[in-house]
């Protein structure tokens, strides 16, 4: 049998959006004022042909599981709970960030998604998300995938991809 190349399934859809806040810190002592996008998330699978149904992943759950993932973050202020110079504290149902060491906000807890990254860059957001869905595809007991690579766009024709392979 002639052998067979390489298969990769790809997810891009209206829905899988979230229109968020956030702020980015630079190099030295810049940093944005509070500002939102609306960010559009696709996902690309490698790997293996389930045998059983020659697919590698199922799109009806891959697009369940991205939505999710979407919603969790959407009509929220991202912030960075692994920043050296943006501390997030809460306390009860609000939020305090300072940055550099000065106060700067005070949020509703509910309004608020607090993410395990130390800056809220598409490349990082990006890279959580492929975090969180290698979880979820996991659980769904998929086999045999071999890559994940993630796009965050959070502005016409401005987006940034992260690329996992996968043991
Ligand atoms: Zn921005």
């Amino acid at each position: 049998m002639q052998p067979r190349g390489e298969f990769r399934v790809s997810v891009t859809k209206d829905y899988l959006v979230f229109a968020s806040a956030h702020f980015i810190t630079f190099a030295g002592h810049r940093c944005e004022g509070l500002h939102g996008h609306n960010y559009r998330a696709s996902v690309t699978i490698e790997g293996a042909l389930n045998e059983e149904s020659w697919f590698v992943f199922d799109f009806v759950e891959l697009k369940r599981i991205m939505k999710q993932l979407c919603d969790e973050i959407d009509h929220l202020v991202l912030l960075p709970t692994k920043s050296d110079r943006v501390k997030v504290t809460e306390d009860g149902d609000v939020v305090s960030v300072s940055v550099d060491g000065k106060q700067r906000y005070v949020f509703p807890r509910k309004d608020c998604a607090l993410l395990p990254i130390p800056n809220t860059t598409v490349e990082m957001i990006a890279e959580m998300l492929t975090d969180r869905l290698r979880v979820h595809l996991e659980q769904s007991g998929a086999r045999g995938l071999t890559a994940i690579e993630m796009e965050i766009e959070e502005n016409f024709g401005q987006s940034a991809f992260y690329r996992v392979g996968l043991p």
